[in-house]
């Protein structure tokens, strides 16, 4: 059917840290951040049909907005929804030129989202069905992804501990130095992962003497899980799979744009876990292929999705679509660990560590309530014949 409007929404919803509160990452803006956006990219089609899909993100929201209204979304109307894989391919080769990875890809990212909701609400299935899962409905395990406290480790004690008796199976940090690791360490059962974010900070040298210190604790409840983006530059895969010799897991990937740049990474031997992100890779499309190439090089996927709009819903379809990464493992999808105002619709609730979807909701089964999200409107486009 032909694609008919296609509309931008962006959202910004307050909510509280459950700590201090800082700007969005060091370097980035110092103001405190205080709203979690989202940017919705809804597909109308002629015969009044609606498919949801999410661009990244945060700051960068602006330019993927203008990106969308001015050149991507004029570029599908009037185009067969239907005819998703040429669709995408063709306006890759239409817009490669204006990048590989940023707002031109995050763009292209949130109409592949909604074009595969569309799909999937055309044959009646629940996404994750249509990519091959199973028949009944599926339980996602959501992990817990604190916001950064600045090495402040009381928060970070205080925010593990509570996500660990919520039920969590892991908790994720987005800190950088060793006391506070140590405290999430000790602050959470044995059996609770701790994982840690450190978002591309660190020389190869650095990075391979703290991924050497962090194994010296693996006597102190296991350790951690995994050590996320710890070198700059972050497509360093060779340097990264120097760091990954000293043998803490190392993963990484939200900063990949592509397959293509995905399979260089799993040659290099830089990842124990590959992180695509659904809204900036590439969509559904992308992400769907980096778990088959995971799948296929013993690599596990856990995909980056500290967002809450179609985006975090479409991650948790393509998951519940998985095999089980190993008997008895759930996947895990990424939450942020934050108190929202009000939950922005009802496949969002940060601190449950179980996310239903259901058999019986098409597509990726997200009905949001636009009166109910009205109020957290920033800004609002329109782009139709
Ligand atoms: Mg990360």
């Amino acid at each position: 059917m032909t694609i008919k409007k296609i509309e931008l929404l962006r959202f910004g919803v307050p909510f509280e840290t459950g700590g201090p509160r800082f700007g969005f990452r060091p370097g980035a803006n110092d103001n405190p951040w205080t709203v979690k956006e989202c940017l919705m990219v809804r597909i109308e089609t002629e015969d009044g049909m609606e498919g949801w899909g999410e661009s990244f993100g945060h700051l960068s929201n602006p330019s993927t907005m203008a990106m969308l209204e001015n050149l991507i979304a004029p570029w599908f109307i009037g185009r067969d929804e239907a005819d998703l894989e040429d669709l995408m391919e063709g306006a890759n080769k239409a817009f490669f030129g204006f990048g590989r990875q940023g707002p031109c890809m995050y763009a292209l990212s949130g109409i592949d989202i909604a074009l595969w909701d569309l799909r999937a609400k055309r044959a009646g299935k629940p996404l994750y069905q249509l990519l091959g899962g199973p028949e009944g409905d599926v339980e996602i395990t959501r992990y817990a992804s604190l916001m950064r406290y600045g090495g402040d480790t009381e928060a970070v004690a205080r925010n593990t501990a509570r996500a660990a008796d919520l039920g969590f199976p892991m908790v994720k940090l987005h800190e950088r130095d060793m006391p506070s690791f140590m405290a999430a360490r000790e602050a959470a059962p044995e059996g609770v992962a701790i994982t840690l974010d450190v978002n591309c900070p660190w020389s190869v040298e650095d990075a391979v003497a703290i991924a050497r210190e962090l194994k010296q604790r693996e006597h102190v409840k296991g350790g951690f899980l995994w050590l996320e983006e710890p070198v700059w530059p972050p497509e360093d895969f060779d340097g990264l799979a120097k760091v990954r010799a000293e043998g803490t897991g190392i993963s990484g990937g939200e900063n990949i744009g592509s397959a293509m740049e995905f399979s260089h990474a799993i040659q290099a031997g830089a990842f124990d876990i590959l992180q695509p992100s659904i809204a900036k890779v590439g969509g559904v499309s992308v992400s769907k292929q980096v778990f088959e190439m995971g799948r296929a090089a013993g690599v596990r996927v856990v995909g980056h999705s500290f967002y809450w709009g179609p985006g975090y819903v479409a991650t948790a379809h393509v998951l519940g679509a998985q095999p089980a990464p190993a008997a008895g493992q759930p996947h895990w999808l990424e939450t942020a660990f934050i108190d929202y105002a009000e939950n922005p619709h009802d496949l969002v609730d940060p601190f449950d560590p179980v996310m239903m979807l259901r058999a019986d909701r098409p597509g990726l089964g997200f009905n949001p309530d636009m009166a109910h999200l009205q109020k957290y409107l920033i800004a609002r486009a329109e782009i139709s014949a």
